[in-house]
């Protein structure tokens, strides 16, 4: 065999698993077709969050006169500011490929082809490899009506050199929540469309409302209730029309789910059982071929970088280090990178109440104007919300809407993680004057 390890798809998952296996003395190669670093860090959370930070001056500029400072008439260059991500997209590239080469990992570019079970086809060569990790992700999902070509999906306002006027985005889930206030924060108009009733669904209903109002405030014009026919041109403008509804804006964006990437990959080939949304495997990442692995989007169980970044270390430490630990799929923190910003570890109050019955679950929460908004007296209001088993008084599900919910929920999911009560919460002194400290002085 050519190598002990051959990894399809040099994104987090991939790269995680190929630098660990490495490590652990293995012989590794990785394939990649695109541009190393995958969806996080080419087109999503890296680029994505970048764009949060540029766009969150508005606001910012909008509150400046309150404490004192004159920002008058502030101007974004949006030219310049997507210029400097893809510059900083570019450097993380290349720290990923010297990582590569530091650890011994061989980068083939090319995309990968199963030939048979134990070999991978990228162009004209042939690689064999005792184990074969396939990490190749996901991609935006288009929609199955006319005009879907002519729309974006969110790789697309990467590449862009400038932005838009006017936008109608499709969705309201992760994707089209975070792009809305990106683009509505750096002045573009704004409307978002539902097919339900709510944003975020999904989410603990009390934390998408909050987050919903702080988005209205910011000036996104959020539609409910249409469900997208047609997109075509009309002019120089992208209509959107939802039965008899004809939304007109620069360009129509569909933020409307991703799906696993798994054309080209020929997995008959090797007799892996997938269907077209994913592939199957069991808690050590394998497939129904025991020396073919999967780990992250392509396996449709949990979209999010750090989940594809433990799966890839648990196999390589599972294949070469004797290691036997399944990764936790429970209690997985997560940000919606939105203005206010959503997080969340644990239940959501409609999923404990489910769990648990109606009065079998407490919930303690906290909604105030942080002391970082008042000067300004504007801005949206924060929050706080603890889900309790009435059973136990343990922490079932800790969220936060507002500034730094991301960083504050990471912190509380330890505590959630080791199973802390409510009164552990309240032994615990708050850290004055903070946001956070409401987690544990609430009545
Ligand atoms: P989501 O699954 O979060 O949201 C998809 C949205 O599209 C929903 O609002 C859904 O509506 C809507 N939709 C789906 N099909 C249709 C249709 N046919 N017509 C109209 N609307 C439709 O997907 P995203 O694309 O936003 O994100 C994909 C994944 O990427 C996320 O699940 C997440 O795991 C990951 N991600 C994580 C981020 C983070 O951690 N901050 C950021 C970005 C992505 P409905 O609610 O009615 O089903």
């Amino acid at each position: 065999m050519d190598v002990d390890l051959l990894v399809i798809g040099a994104g987090s998952g991939g790269l995680a698993a190929s630098k660990r296996a490495a490590k652990h003395g293995a012989k590794v190669a990785i394939v990649e077709g695109d541009r190393v670093g995958g969806t996080c860090v080419i087109r999503g959370c890296v680029p994505k969050k970048l764009l949060v930070y540029g766009s969150e001056y508005r606001e910012l500029f909008a509150e400046a006169e309150s404490f004192g400072w004159s920002a008058k008439d502030p101007f974004c260059n949006r030219a310049k500011l997507l210029e400097n991500v893809r510059s900083e997209v570019n450097r993380l590239n290349g720290i990923h490929i010297k990582a590569l080469e530091r650890a011994g990992v061989e980068l083939i570019s090319g995309w990968g082809s199963f030939a048979d079970a134990h070999t991978v086809k990228v162009g004209e060569r042939l690689i064999t490899a005792h184990h074969i990790l396939i990490a190749v992700g996901g991609r935006p999902q288009r929609l199955s009506i006319p005009g879907a070509e002519l729309g974006w999906v969110s790789d697309d306002l990467f590449v862009q050199e400038d932005l838009p006027d006017s936008i109608t985005i499709i969705g309201g889930g992760y994707i089209a929540c975070e792009f809305a206030c990106i683009l509505r924060g750096l002045g573009v108009s704004v409307t978002q469309v539902m097919r339900g009733d709510r944003i975020l669904r999904g989410f603990d209903r009390e934390l998408s409302d909050a987050v919903q109002e702080g988005m209205q405030e910011l000036g996104v014009n959020l539609r409910f209730g249409l469900q997208p026919t047609t997109i075509e041109m009309n002019g120089a403008q992208m209509d959107l029309i939802c039965g008899e509804e004809r939304l007109s804006a620069d360009v129509v964006l569909q933020a409307t789910g991703r799906q696993a990437f798994l054309q080209g990959l020929n997995l008959d080939a090797a007799g892996i059982e997938h269907n077209q949304h994913r592939i199957g495997v069991d808690e050590h990442q394998r497939t129904n071929i025991p020396h073919i692995h999967a780990v992250g989007d392509v396996t449709e169980r949990v979209n999010l970088t750090p989940v594809a970044i433990d799966e890839g270390r648990a196999l390589a430490d599972a294949l070469f280090a004797g290691g036997s630990r399944v990764v936790d799929h429970d209690l997985i923190a997560t940000a919606v990178f939105t203005q206010p910003e959503l997080a969340s570890v644990g239940l959501s109050e409609e999923q404990a109440k489910d769990r648990f019955g109606d009065e079998g679950v407490r919930i303690h929460r906290a909604r105030f104007r942080s002391l970082r908004q008042s000067l300004p007296a504007r801005g949206p209001r924060c929050l706080l919300k603890l889900v309790i088993e009435q059973a136990t008084d343990r922490v079932v599900g800790c969220h936060m809407v507002g500034s730094h919910a991301g960083e504050i929920i990471q912190m509380a999911a330890i505590a959630v993680g080791m199973g802390a009560t409510k009164a552990d919460f309240d032994r615990t002194m708050a850290l004055h004057p903070s946001i956070s400290e409401e987690f544990v002085t609430m009545a």
